[in-house]
């Protein structure tokens, strides 16, 4: 790699579905801390992790909120999972106009894992933190990285952090301020 290449703490949840019981302890932990103010409530739609049930065939397959995508997938696969057929958008990651998954509740706007960002730092993601079975598990490690793809995360990982902190609202407020105190 390049000299404009940076090191770049990458944080990761591995996930072992055989481990998970269902508890949706996660759940819980993910929309208390996310609530605004923190641990105000708590509501399981609006967690950024959820956990795909399957009682009667024994499957709990936990789902950490990925990118938002303005339109739906034109294809569908299925997935076979001891012998039962699930459909693609089971384990969907994004917050997709196909469905409410991954939606905050009253505003529509997408969700997303931000991996507990906060100040000061936790140890581990609160759903790591709860979760009893060791289902999820934290780990981190260094990667190589192009200066530019670590901005835009710390970008995008502070922004949350802040609208976590103030609300949304409160930062479109700022920027609209901002941005006509820039024009003018
Ligand atoms: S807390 Fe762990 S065991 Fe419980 S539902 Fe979440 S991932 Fe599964
Ligand atoms: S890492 Fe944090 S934000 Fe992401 S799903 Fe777990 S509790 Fe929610």
């Amino acid at each position: 790699m390049n000299g404009d290449s940076k090191k770049k703490i990458v944080k990761e949840i591995k996930i072992d579905i055989d481990k998970c019981i269902g508890c949706r302890a996660c759940e819980v932990a993910c929309s208390a801390f996310h609530a605004n103010p923190k641990y105000s409530s708590i509501n399981p739609a609006r967690s950024r992790i959820r956990v795909v049930m399957d009682e009667l065939n024994n499957e709990y397959v936990p789902i950490l909120a990925g990118d938002y995508t303005p339109a739906e997938c034109p294809g569908r696969h299925t997935f076979l999972i001891n012998g039962k057929q699930y459909s693609e958008c089971s384990f969907c990651r994004a917050s997709c106009p196909s469905r409410d998954l991954f939606k905050e509740p009253d505003s529509g706007l997408p969700l997303k894992c931000d991996m507990c960002e906060s100040d000061p730092p936790l140890p581990e993601p609160m759903c790591v933190q709860v979760c009893r079975t060791d289902a999820l598990t934290y780990v981190e490690r260094e990667e190589e990285v192009k200066e530019e793809e670590v901005s835009e995360d710390e970008v995008e990982i502070g922004l949350d952090a802040l609208i976590d902190k103030y609300g949304l609202q409160k930062i479109e407020e700022t920027f609209a301020r901002m941005s006509l105190a820039k024009k003018g």
